[in-house]
């Protein structure tokens, strides 16, 4: 195990904001993760497991502790019969090369979320979803070191907490599970309609007929291509907030000053509005920020893009800005997704 000292976590983030880290690691096998966080805690000093650093925002301040980036690999299969398939997923798979490999090898499950960035092993933290599909919708167990009971353990689906973007490794749990390895369960053959709105209309189209996992991951592909930076090349954490889930009665008076506002009904008589619709509304479509250097993406206002910005002060303050004007015209406090350490 090699540990580097004062790493700038500007390269640790798609934002490329923040300070540094007092220090930091990357892991490459299981016993590795047992010998990081000893070394932190003969130190007392904080630790942090990371992947692709594509849902984080480091603070100006930096981390006064140990960051573990996990380069842990693995694609162990295990196929049941001629219809099911487990596969054992090292955490620090880069997450778009799995569903690419998956769908080659001919399978369905997991190809409405390909070209999320990011790695494996982050998927759970925030039960990673699109196009109608979450990734607790294919886990059966998630592998990792509890630093609470110093050991391996597998935690099977039902155990971790899954919600809309969230699940108890993010809430409950915080920093107690260091994932390792994630097992997925997929079937072979072709995903099953009906399909997520905007792959109908995306086929209808471009008159696609056959919908094998290939044909979903190509559309799912073009359709993100078309709307979200490429992180590699613009600086950005993709969505940057929840779109919120408020009360039919708040919805009311919105829907009366703007019948075309964008929303779900949820089944527990919720409704969850489209953040883009209201970041839109709200005067924030393709906006660019002189002041903080921040603007939001052409295509996607949800998307903030770092253009110029230094700092993560300058991030944070055209958030505010943003989350403000949204609650001044709508009353809905937009919550943020990317997490800020
Ligand atoms: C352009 C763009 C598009 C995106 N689209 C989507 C989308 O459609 N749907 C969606 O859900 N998300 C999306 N995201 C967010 C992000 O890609 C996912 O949350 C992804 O799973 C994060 O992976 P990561 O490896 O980069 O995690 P990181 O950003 O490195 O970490 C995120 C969190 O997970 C924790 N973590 C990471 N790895 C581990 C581990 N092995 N063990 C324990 N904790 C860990 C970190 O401590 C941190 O709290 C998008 C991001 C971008 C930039």
């Amino acid at each position: 195990m090699f540990i580097l000292e004062n790493v700038p976590l500007s390269s640790y983030s798609t934002m490329r904001l923040g300070g540094t880290a007092s220090y930091l690691t990357e892991i490459n096998n299981r016993s590795e993760v047992a010998e990081a966080v000893a070394w932190a805690e003969e130190r007392g000093l904080p630790i942090i497991m990371i992947g692709g650093g594509s849902n984080i925002i480091w603070n100006d301040d930096g981390f006064p502790g140990l960051v573990i980036v996990n380069k842990i690999t693995g694609f162990e299969t295990y196929a049941e019969d001629e219809e099911n398939l487990y596969v054992t997923i090292g955490a620090g798979e880069n997450w778009d090369q799995v569903v690419a490999r998956t769908v080659e090898m001919g399978y369905t499950g997991i190809e409405p979320l390909s070209l999320i960035p990011g790695t494996a092993g982050a998927t759970p933290i925030q039960n990673v979803g699109a196009y109608g599909r979450e990734i607790k919708d294919v886990l059966t167990t998630v592998e990792a070191y509890d630093c609470a009971e110093k050991k391996l353990v597998n935690i099977p689906v039902s155990d971790c907490a899954f919600a809309y973007r969230t699940s108890r490794f993010r809430t409950t749990d915080k920093g107690r599970f260091l994932i390792t390895a994630i097992t997925i369960h997929l079937f072979k053959g072709s995903p099953q309609p009906p399909f997520y709105e905007a792959l109908r209309k995306y086929f209808a189209e471009h008159q696609i007929t056959t919908y094998g996992s290939q044909a979903v991951r190509d559309t799912v592909i073009a359709i993100r291509s078309s709307k979200l930076p490429d992180p590699a090349i613009v600086a950005n954490n993709g969505s940057f907030f929840y779109n919120p889930i408020i009360r039919e009665d708040q919805l009311t008076p919105i829907l009366t000053d703007h019948p075309t506002v964008v929303y779900w009904p949820l089944d527990d008589g919720r409704v969850k509005v489209s953040a883009a619709w209201l970041l839109d509304q709200a005067g924030f479509k393709d906006y660019h920020d002189a002041e903080t250097g921040m603007a939001t993406w052409p295509a996607q206002p949800l998307v903030l893009v770092n253009e110029k910005a230094t700092t993560t002060a300058d991030l944070l303050k055209f958030k505010q800005k943003i989350v403000d004007t949204v609650h001044t015209k709508f009353g809905v406090t937009l919550e943020q997704e990317p997490e800020l350490i």
